[in-house]
């Protein structure tokens, strides 16, 4: 699960990070005047208005942006909702935006990266930091590798003193500068596993220029990125109380209550699979007849009735979708089960583009008989006797 920039500021927050203040709005004239509380809370004419969306890349365009009034404020607002933004980073459809983050905006000496994540190949959590910060972390891995200091971290006693002063050093913050820096990084490193994080990303964390009040500047974190690993969502209510279903595809989200596994994809052949596995090698059967597929849709391995009824109404929402390929194999479900559940679903759904089902496994024959004798009441549908019969037929279909 992902959440938005303003919502990890709060996280940083609580966990003790300095982060400029500021909040979300939803509205120009909100903005004008969270600009003018922001900026007096830091004592500063600098604001920043920043386009709250599940994508990075928004600087470059141009959906975070400075400014030094209320009336700017107020218009970089109106321009960000009235826009979609697109970047690298979202497809050429670009997204809606409809929250803002206005926040006091700093004068920057130095962009820094700093993150932890969970490295698989050594199965430890890292820290990754850079002072090459404010670009994306993979476009300094190509360009200058050596510019990255990873830390992997004790599985028990997470990012020690002694390692966050170390990278504090090598990353080029002196004097009073050091301490702080190690207290965001150690901060990070313990909200990773406190909140069950799969990453935790503060890019850039800045340096503020010397002033009167702060002669060794100040390191603040202004942007931040958390993504959390669904699965320990359970035990972090408040964490899973920040999920904006408005960032998701909602079919995604219908698919998440009936527990389906479901990602769009961006061609014509809806599929209806059972199994992580067989969702793959039906995809790439369908890519080798020549088709493209329109989505990953795994309904699990018990395939019931009412999880196939709610899997075919995901695909057909598509209106990309010109056929339907279902492949299930019947192992602890029998096929005849299992085709009775397809046919009524289908039935129940309404069932106008072409459906080509190939069963296999226990009661594959009765299964199949099944499909044959519902061929009456559904035009469209067409039984497959393997993987590769059903894969020419649905694009066939769709041809
Ligand atoms: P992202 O592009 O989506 O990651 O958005 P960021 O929040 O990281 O902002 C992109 C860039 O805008 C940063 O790397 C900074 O260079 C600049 N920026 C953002 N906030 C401020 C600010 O308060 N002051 C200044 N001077 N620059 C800022
Ligand atoms: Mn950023």
């Amino acid at each position: 699960m992902k959440i938005h920039e303003y919502q990890g500021r709060q996280l940083l927050e609580g966990a003790g990070v300095p982060v400029p203040p500021g909040r979300m709005v939803t509205s120009a004239a909100q903005a004008r005047a969270a600009y003018e509380q922001a900026t007096r809370e830091a004592g500063t004419s600098l604001g920043v208005v920043k386009a709250q969306v599940h994508a990075g890349g928004r600087g470059k365009a141009g959906f975070v942006k400075l400014v030094r009034s209320a009336k700017e404020a107020e218009d970089a607002a109106a321009w960000m909702l009235s826009n979609r933004l697109v970047s690298a980073q979202t497809g050429p459809e670009g997204l809606d935006v409809s929250k803002l983050l206005v926040a006091a905006g700093v004068d920057i000496a130095h962009e820094y990266y700093v993150a932890i994540t969970t490295d698989r190949a050594t199965r430890r959590n890292v820290l990754i930091a850079s002072a090459e910060g404010g670009v994306e972390i993979e476009q300094v891995a190509r360009d200058n590798p050596g510019a990255i200091i990873k830390t992997p971290l004790h599985p028990l006693m997470g990012l020690q003193a002694h390692q966050a002063r170390r990278v504090a050093f090598e990353l080029g913050f002196t004097g009073k500068q050091v301490s702080q820096a190690a207290k965001v990084m150690t901060k990070l490193a313990e909200l990773y596993v406190a909140k069950d994080c799969s990453l935790a990303e503060i890019n850039p964390l800045v340096l503020t220029p010397p002033t009167e009040k702060h002669p060794e500047g100040q390191v603040l974190a202004i942007d931040a990125k958390f993504n959390f690993d669904d699965n320990g969502l359970f035990r972090h209510a408040d964490v899973a109380g920040l999920f904006d279903p408005a960032e998701e595809d909602a079919g995604e989200i219908k698919a998440k209550e009936f527990g389906l596994s479901y990602i769009p994809l961006e061609g014509n052949i809806g599929c209806l699979v059972n199994g992580a596995g067989l969702a793959m090698a039906t995809m790439d059967i369908i890519k080798l007849h020549g088709g493209e597929p329109a989505n990953f849709l795994d309904v699990g391995g018990s395939a019931s009735e009412e999880a196939v009824t709610e899997a075919f109404k995901i695909i057909l929402a598509d209106s990309a979708v010109k056929g339907v390929m279902v492949n299930i194999f019947g192992g602890i479900m029998r096929c005849d089960i299992i085709a009775q559940g397809i046919v009524n679903a289908a039935k129940s759904v309404g069932f106008k583009v072409p459906l080509v089902v190939r069963l296999e496994g226990t009661n594959v024959e009765a299964g199949r008989r099944l499909l044959e004798r519902a061929a009456g009441d559904l035009p469209t549908l067409q039984a497959a006797t393997d993987l590769g019969d059903a894969a020419a037929k649905v694009c066939k279909a769709v041809a």
